[in-house]
């Protein structure tokens, strides 16, 4: 194995050196994970012993696994949410943690349609640091030569609110981009980007992108890798161009920035990186100009070795666009990680996507797992906390929940992730990350389960009591169109003929679901433009009939039948796709602002 072979082999020069003591860190946290493991909870447990949370379990000072394991329970985050509210509310007193809590980080995981507030501590930041340093050292050992050039990554923050007792809640990566530790980071050849920070840290997204994108045009030879953290981002990227690359165009042949850039701070950086050059401007229009976009990022970046996105998980549908972009680049996911902690890294980054396994670095956090067995799932009561597997302890082929606890002070705390170990990196399990639980549909970083969709659609069938017609339904995330959006086929049982419903109220219908969703969703439809207009596609009657008609010529039993809430399955989506009667849009965006709701 590489790591391994790479960890004895003489380094020359300091950046070597530097990438020689990662290796060898990897190296030894995955050799001694048990012990490492047994390490980091005695850590918690005793940093946290007086705190209200661990009192209430009566630990008695103990530190060790047994007595962690019988005492504590496992918990979600809503079990939680008492407490969350309070430190909300500020209070400051150590409820879970004995550090101070820094700021709330808010996953895109929700909770009654809000996202979920995570509460960090300010040294969680250098432990995310330390992994965020692994990376390039192993990405190194596969790709050579990636400190003679530059990363083209797209990288955005978000918008971040105070809660009602004054701490700061905002995205994970908002709070890293935002940080000392990213803003003032030490020179290093192997992590020099394109993206001026001042860009990176534009609130406004048409201005970040705009400048991030004209960046990246301008240093185009230089560029030795494209990325953005998630799939669905790099693909907004590339609908960015080519929405607007008439105007960087212009920029670059003049080298005069276009008006609609008046962040201050960008426009100060530009005049140093911004010159007229008509011979990159002819080259731009000559990429952009056709109707063929195929392989448009070697074409213009042409030295680029390797896309740097997530496309694991919810991510993998948008697999083919990538490769139609980019000609069949490979696709390393370097690593996984979670508002509530960041979990662990790809060590062998150029497999394929399908083949992509996540070793969990065993000083992050204390996992646990729980077997995950759909049809008998185990019973997690808080009186008997259930006997959770510990991460050396996996077994090859089985699928596992994650279970974690952490130094800002989660206990036994169900991330809702399911993984399955593919093998081991000396004693660490390896993972392919197999789904999050409950997710029906995902275009970006929202998260949709049935229930959500459940009210959205009866939100919406409220509007066709005077029509008396009822619906059924299912959905789609498609991601054919950029950027990708729901589609929710229906099935309309019209009473009266007469008085169907009209577009103009199927249309509204569309407005009434996008409003129904979480604030993820609805933040992604207006201030991020990753999700477009959610679509209706009234299919003929009778569809749903021929829909179960297929289950069961497939083996599905009649009397349990229910129609799936979410196909995508393709001949199950061509039946759809050829029933479609009509399509409706929403008519505009729904409500949202970066304030939570209730
Ligand atoms: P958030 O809480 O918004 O930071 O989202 C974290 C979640 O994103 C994780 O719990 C996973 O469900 C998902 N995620 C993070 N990294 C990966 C990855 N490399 N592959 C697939 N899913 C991921």
């Amino acid at each position: 194995m590489a790591v391994e072979s790479a960890v004895s082999t003489p380094m020359a020069n300091p950046e070597c050196e530097k990438h020689a003591k990662a290796l060898q860190f990897i190296e030894e946290m995955t050799k001694n994970c048990d012990a490492v493991q047994e390490k980091v909870l005695g850590e918690i447990l005793r940093r946290n012993a007086n705190t209200e949370y661990l009192l209430r379990f009566q630990l008695n000072g103990a530190t060790n696994r047994d007595a962690y394991k019988t005492k504590v329970p496992v918990v979600t985050y809503e079990d939680l949410l008492p407490e969350i509210r309070r430190i909300a509310d500020g209070d400051r007193s150590p409820i879970f943690s004995s550090h101070p809590i820094s700021e709330f980080l808010t996953s895109s995981g929700t909770s009654a349609g809000e996202r979920k507030l995570m509460p960090t501590i300010a040294e969680e930041m250098d432990r995310r640091q330390q992994l965020y340093s692994l990376l390039m050292p192993v990405m190194n050992l596969y790709v050579p030569g990636l400190d003679k050039g530059k990363g083209l990554y797209f990288l955005f923050i978000k918008a971040e609110t105070k809660t009602p007792g004054g701490l700061v809640a905002r995205p994970v990566l908002t709070s890293y981009y935002k940080s000392e530790q990213f803003k003032k980071r030490p020179y290093d050849p192997y992590l020099v980007y394109t993206s001026p920070n001042e860009a990176i840290l534009c609130a406004d997204s048409f201005q970040s992108m705009y400048t991030q994108m004209l960046c990246g045009l301008i240093m185009r030879e230089e560029v030795l890798r494209v990325g953005a953290v998630f799939a669905s981002g790099l693909l907004r990227a590339i609908k960015f161009l080519q929405l607007n690359w008439k105007q960087l165009v212009d920029d670059i042949s003049s080298g005069i920035l276009n008006p609609r850039i008046t962040d201050p701070s960008i426009k100060e950086c530009m005049s140093k990186i911004l010159k007229p050059n008509p011979e990159l401007a002819q080259f731009i229009t000559k990429e952009c100009e056709g109707e063929n976009w195929a392989s448009i990022i070697p074409r213009i970046w042409p030295n680029t070795k390797y896309l740097d996105v997530i496309v694991t998980g919810a991510m993998a549908q948008y697999i083919p666009t990538l490769d139609y972009y980019s000609g069949g680049l490979p696709l390393p996911c370097t690593m996984y990680a979670s508002s509530e902690c960041y979990f662990g890294l790809n060590l062998k980054p150029m497999t394929k996507p399908s083949e992509t396994c996540y070793t969990i670095m065993p000083n992050m956090g204390y996992f646990e797992f729980i077997p995950h067995d759909p049809v008998n799932p185990m019973p997690l009561s808080r009186d008997s906390p259930p006997r959770l597997v510990d991460l050396a302890d996996l077994e090859v082929g089985k699928e596992y929940e994650l279970v974690i606890s952490t130094y800002s002070g989660l206990c036994r705390y169900r991330v809702g992730d399911i993984l399955l170990v593919k093998g081991f990196y000396n004693s660490a399990p390896q993972f392919k990350f197999i789904r999050r639980k409950n997710v029906l549909l995902s275009i970006d970083a929202d998260k949709t389960d049935e229930s959500e969709l459940q009210k959205a659609i009866e939100n919406a069938s409220e509007l066709l009591n005077e029509f008396n017609t009822t619906v059924e339904y299912t959905s789609h995330g498609d991601t054919k169109t950029i950027p990708g959006h729901y589609v929710i086929y229906w099935e309309l049982h019209v009473k009266d003929p007469e008085n169907a419903p009209t577009h103009e109220v199927l249309n509204k219908c569309c407005l009434v679901m996008e409003e129904s969703m979480n604030s993820v969703y609805r933040q992604g439809r207006v201030a991020d433009n990753s999700i477009g207009p959610l679509e209706i596609r009234v299919v003929k009657n009778g569809t749903f009939e021929e829909l179960m008609d297929y289950a069961i010529s497939r083996g599905a039993s009649i009397n349990q039948y229910k129609p799936p809430r979410c196909v995508n399955f393709a001949p199950i989506l061509e039946l759809l796709n050829a029933r479609v009667v009509s399509a409706h849009f929403s008519p505009s965006t729904p409500h949202w602002t970066p304030e939570r709701r209730g």
